[in-house]
């Protein structure tokens, strides 16, 4: 057996998910919506697989959702982008971020990480033999330490992987913290990885900056992007990656040995996702913040000290003030099974030593009715 896989544990999501189910407990761990995306997305993917779209697409992905990838690189960020030969689709941003690491990196090389970082990025470098640099972000500021992050840069650097926004942070990277990777990267003549999977999930007006749109990144980076999490469908598992044509030959071969296509009918929906209009996307971040503020006022209304959430679906909470004097993972174990409400301990996104171990996070991509039983039910158990 492969040793690393044999020592890699079962994903924090789905312990806390089979825990919420055997405890009938309400699950704002695992990041998924509780309602379903756009109907005429869902529509088209259902006429494409009643329509005969059920064999083997191009490797690369229909023709007509990478125009629609390049065309929504185009309205959202001003990138041209060639269809044809810069955009890769991929069976979820999952596959892609393998696809994308696989691309560049050679054992012995290094991979500039950031903590907290999902969950499949460690294993994944170390898989690849690549030796991961992390770099730490700790709360409740989530401050980028540019120093540290300069110090994880050598002459063995091939790439750095980029996740904003940020899961669990929530953070939303400025520009000029996105200058001063841009430098880095620059400067030591390797690639940035970048998983945008929330881009289009920011709230109170921060935006969401690709690091490819900066100066002398076109080249170097490689951008992801996850219909899930655009259109709240994370079953489909649809994703995609654009990157230049220096690149993208190199993905596709990743990803021709990884799954080689992804399923068409779901790739015909995507495409008339990605050509919704502004009022979609508008309305997607701003029904989101919704349901943040409600479960944020809520969860400060109980006492948990609530941090900053800039993007994607998640709060991060800070327990020490409810009087909790165990650690995250006891706090989560207790709130499923004694209130029979499911968080994620922030532990599980650190691999280092030492991680702060007192944050939980919630997931806010939920009905208001079920936010208001989360709450109702952690208030009697507290
Ligand atoms: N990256 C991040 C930061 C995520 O939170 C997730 C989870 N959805 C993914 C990647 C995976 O996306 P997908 O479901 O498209 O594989
Ligand atoms: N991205 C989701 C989260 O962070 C979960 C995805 C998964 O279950 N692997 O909750």
């Amino acid at each position: 057996q492969n040793d690393l896989l044999s020592a890699t544990g079962t994903t924090i999501f789905t312990v806390m998910s089979a825990l919420a189910v055997e405890h009938g407990a309400i699950n704002l761990g695992q990041g998924f919506p509780d309602y379903d995306g756009p109907s005429d997305v869902i529509h088209s993917a259902a006429a494409a697989l009643l329509d005969g779209r059920n064999q083997y697409p191009p490797m690369t992905g229909l023709p007509e959702l990478r125009a629609a990838v390049a065309h929504a690189n185009k309205r959202f960020y001003g990138l041209e982008v060639d269809p044809a030969r810069e955009v890769v689709v991929t069976s979820g941003a999952t596959e892609a971020i393998t696809a994308c690491l696989m691309a560049v990196l050679n054992p012995g090389d290094e991979c500039v990480l950031i903590e907290p970082l999902y969950d499949t990025y460690l294993p994944v470098v170390k898989l690849l033999g690549a030796v991961p640099k992390l770099v730490r972000l700790s709360p409740p500021k989530w401050e980028l330490p540019r120093a540290e992050l300069a110090a994880a840069f050598g002459p063995k650097t091939k790439a750095i992987l980029l996740n904003t926004p940020m899961n669990p942070a929530s953070k939303v990277f400025t520009a000029a913290e996105l200058a001063f990777i841009a430098e880095l990267v620059t400067r030591h003549d390797c690639y940035a990885v970048c998983d945008e999977v929330y881009e289009h999930l920011t709230f109170d007006g921060w935006q969401h900056i690709p690091l490819m749109t900066l100066p002398g990144m076109r080249e170097r980076c490689m951008r992801i992007g996850s219909a899930g999490k655009t259109f709240s469908l994370t079953g489909w598992k649809v994703g995609y990656v654009t990157c230049d044509a220096s690149l993208a030959p190199n993905v596709a071969k990743a990803h021709q040995n990884l799954t080689f296509t992804t399923p068409p009918n779901l790739q015909r929906g995507v495409a008339v996702g990605l050509m919704k209009d502004d009022a979609y996307f508008a309305g997607l971040s701003a029904h989101l913040q919704a349901k943040r503020d409600r479960l944020a006022a809520g969860l400060a209304r109980l006492g948990f000290g609530v941090l900053q959430t800039q993007g994607s679906y998640f709060i991060t909470t800070d327990v020490r003030p409810l009087g909790w004097t165990g650690d995250d993972v006891s706090f989560c174990r207790a709130l499923t099974v004694e209130a029979k409400v499911t968080a994620i301990p922030v532990t599980a996104f650190y691999a280092g030593p030492d991680a702060p171990n007192h944050y939980v996070r919630f997931a806010f991509c939920k009905g208001e009715a079920v936010l208001d039983a989360a709450l109702e039910r952690m208030e009697r158990w507290l």
